[in-house]
């Protein structure tokens, strides 16, 4: 028997008997202090075709055809906290290849990934949002570590050019090999070095663009507003599905006609000023700098949902505290759609029929786990 539940969104969503709810007590307790419910009001939208273990296990649950399982690597910012990984995306999808994609990769991100026990031979692209270090931090350990754990395919990169090519996607990963020298001098003749090998595909920062398009796989990029001409969202469709990712950005209006349709918006979001100061010890006057010349904040959050009206919204980039229940009421007063707000190791399973959100239980000290390759050793 399923039931109803009406949160205080007012949103009425069907609960499938064995998917989580939110209870009032435990839902938005911060994973990080043992909570293990999403931090959600509503982290069911639809009704499940098949039931779902109140958190995910990685390994105990594939990506279907015809579902996209998008996994929080990192949530968090600058601040480099064992809390939140600096930001990155994990996107899997059920087609035949299991391909998945890597959106960012900041500091910590990885160890998160090693917790899902997907295959290293498969850490091969790469969708770069823009290059600022909370985004790209993980990247030396992609191209080195993971090589050393056993990927020897190259590693496909994407990412906004600029006006001045030193500062565009091709130069960091030229220079990233460079940087990488030491590292993959050191394997020659102990093991296999290709995976230290990176493409770079630099993509237009000033319109949308298709920029992938690959076993059922369609990936778009479009301009975000964000410090320089470079940073740029992405929006992924597979079997009729659409999840999109802003990337770091003041609201914009590429990402709300990228979001059109969107089953799951993974929007940026800081806490407003007076908030961020606080729980970041910067100046009030730094804080007001920061939010309002780069990102976007809760109340700006409510009306970008209000015009998208994704099937779930998700906030990104947003320090989790005890009190981020805050951040839902600011939302609210424009929007009162499903909305969740990420952190490290948050699941959203998507589907035509539902989008589910919960959070993982992992084993810390996973091993990385062996698939298939493409090149010969
Ligand atoms: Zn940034
Ligand atoms: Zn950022």
């Amino acid at each position: 028997m399923s039931t109803t539940t009406t949160g205080p969104t007012g949103v009425g969503d069907r609960v499938h008997p064995a998917t989580p709810s939110a209870s009032a007590d435990s839902a938005l307790i911060p994973a990080y202090l043992g909570g293990t419910q999403p931090l959600t009001r509503t982290p069911v939208v639809g009704t499940p075709s098949t039931s779902l273990a109140p958190m995910f296990v990685p390994g105990a649950e594939s990506v279907n055809p015809g579902e996209i399982r998008v996994t929080v690597l990192g949530s968090g910012d600058p601040w480099i906290r064992r809390s939140q990984a600096s930001g990155s995306l994990l996107i899997e999808v059920g087609n035949p290849e299991k391909d998945f994609f890597f959106f960012d990769l900041g500091s910590g991100s990885l160890a998160n990934f090693t917790a899902l026990m997907l295959p290293v031979e498969a850490t091969t692209k790469v969708f770069l949002s823009h290059l600022h270090a909370d985004h790209i931090g993980d990247i030396p350990g992609l191209v080195g570590s993971l090589a050393k754990s056993g990927r020897i395919d190259p590693i496909e990169i994407w990412g906004g050019g600029n006006e001045d090519p030193d500062l565009g996607l091709a130069s960091f990963v030229k220079h990233m090999g460079k940087v990488m020298a030491w590292d993959r001098a050191s394997l020659q003749g102990v093991r296999p070095t290709s995976g230290f090998d990176m493409v770079g595909y630099e993509i237009p920062y000033d319109r949308p663009e298709v920029v992938y398009e690959r076993n059922g796989v369609t990936v778009s990029c479009f301009p975000a507003i964000h410090g320089l001409n470079g940073a740029v969202g992405y929006a992924v469709e597979y079997a009729g599905l659409k999840v999109v990712f802003s990337g770091d950005t003041r609201p914009c209006k590429h990402v709300v006609e990228a979001a059109e349709g969107a089953d799951l918006l993974i929007h940026e979001c800081f806490q407003s000023p007076a908030v961020f100061a606080a729980v970041t010890g910067l100046p009030l006057e730094t804080a007001l700098q920061i939010t309002s010349l780069a990102h976007t904040i809760p109340v700006q959050m409510g009306k970008i949902l209000d015009m998208t009206r994704p099937r779930m919204g998700a906030l990104w980039h947003l320090d989790v505290t005890p009190g981020t229940d805050a951040v839902f009421e600011e939302v609210h007063a424009s929007y009162t759609g499903p909305v969740a707000v990420s952190q490290d190791l948050k699941v959203f399973n998507v589907t035509k029929e539902a989008v589910v959100a919960r959070q993982a239980q992992v084993n810390d000290a996973a091993p990385p786990v062996h698939g298939t390759s493409h090149t010969e050793p």
